[in-house]
């Protein structure tokens, strides 16, 4: 049986007030997408530590990430790699300005075969690049970087951009391939 590691509310906190100033350093994030449900109290937590004095705080957007897993049948898929939009971004002209030229931090709570992280960016880059074009605004550049409290050394189904794993990414903690309870999801 897979071994489970119980986190705590305080144990999320402090990964994420000690998480913060390197956020602050090395992404400065205008805006946060958080991935639900694991990436919301996350990323609530984090804009409290990410509050600089006599600024606003930075907004919060959300989305809805579901890994799907084929139960079997005629189309035959692998595991785990499918992953369908519960929640998206509304691709209006209007919504989608607002990440243009923005550094985007992408908030979830763990990254496992990282299927789920590898979607989000692509198509967050993909639906941001085509707003850019559309609207005229090539000369802004929009950087996505990614904040999750914990990440499993294992073999990765997914890839991220070269550029967002070498320079973009934080995880508080990386554990082994360990199956991590969350507080919000005890019942
Ligand atoms: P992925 O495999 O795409 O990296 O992760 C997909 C999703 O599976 C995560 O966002 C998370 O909701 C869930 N997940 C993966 N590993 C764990 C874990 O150890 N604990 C919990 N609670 N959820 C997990």
């Amino acid at each position: 049986m897979v071994e489970k590691v119980y986190i705590t509310y305080n144990d999320i906190h402090k990964l994420c007030q000690e998480s913060a100033p390197r956020i602050l350093d090395e992404f400065k994030p205008n805006l946060m997408i958080a991935i639900g449900g694991g990436g919301y109290v996350p990323a609530r937590i984090l804009r409290s530590f990410l509050k600089r004095p006599g600024s606003t705080n930075i907004p919060i957007q959300a989305i809805g990430l579901s890994l799907y897993e084929s139960l079997g049948g005629d189309v035959v898929e692998e595991p785990g790699t499918k992953v369908t939009r519960t929640q998206w971004l509304d691709l209006s002209s209007l919504e989608m300005a607002n990440l243009i030229g923005k550094n985007v931090l992408i908030v979830d709570e763990v990254d496992d075969t990282r299927t789920t992280l590898d979607y989000c960016v692509r198509e967050l880059q993909k639906d941001v690049e085509e707003a850019t074009k559309r609207l005229g605004r090539e000369a802004e550049r929009t950087v996505f970087s990614i904040f999750v409290l914990h990440n499993k050394d294992k073999q990765k189904k997914g890839k991220l951009p070269k550029e967002v794993e070498e320079k973009y990414y934080l995880a508080a903690r990386t554990t082994g391939d360990v199956w991590i309870c969350y507080p919000w999801e005890a019942t």
